[in-house]
């Protein structure tokens, strides 16, 4: 089964959107298979990382900034190489062990949509099998 989801991303940030993956698995109805979560942008991705410490998601994207400063050399007309190059760094879904009718994961680990081209209004899909 195939969920949308619509998320609105006023700022950069990780938002977390691991209920949503949570409610598509339960009301998908399988119990032992994969969900993958996807996104049709090229200036956000999809990534896993700790849901316990915001500093974690914070320092992510510092070390971002940090990795992908905006320079007067890049050419895509539309200023935002910065944000592409964030997007394929993380990447553009992720892929979850179904297991007892729930996503298998860690304690400390979130499901996360990253913003890097803000403020826009996107979307993902959870494909649940
Ligand atoms: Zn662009």
């Amino acid at each position: 089964m195939l969920f949308k989801y619509n998320l609105d991303a006023p700022k950069q940030n990780f938002y977390n959107i691991t209920s949503q993956i949570r409610e598509s698995v339960a009301k998908s109805g399988i119990t032992s298979g994969i969900a993958v979560v996807y996104c049709l942008h090229t200036t956000a991705g999809i990534t896993i990382n700790e849901n316990a410490d915001p500093d974690v998601v914070r320092d992510l994207l510092f070390a971002l900034d940090k990795t992908y400063p905006d320079h007067p050399e890049f050419r895509h007309a539309e200023g935002n190489s910065a944000a592409h190059l964030k997007a394929s760094t993380i990447g553009s879904s992720v892929t979850v062990i179904i297991e007892n009718s729930k996503p298998l994961l860690g304690t400390w680990q979130g499901i996360y949509f990253c913003e890097f081209d803000p403020p826009r209004k996107r979307t993902f899909y959870v494909k649940v099998m």
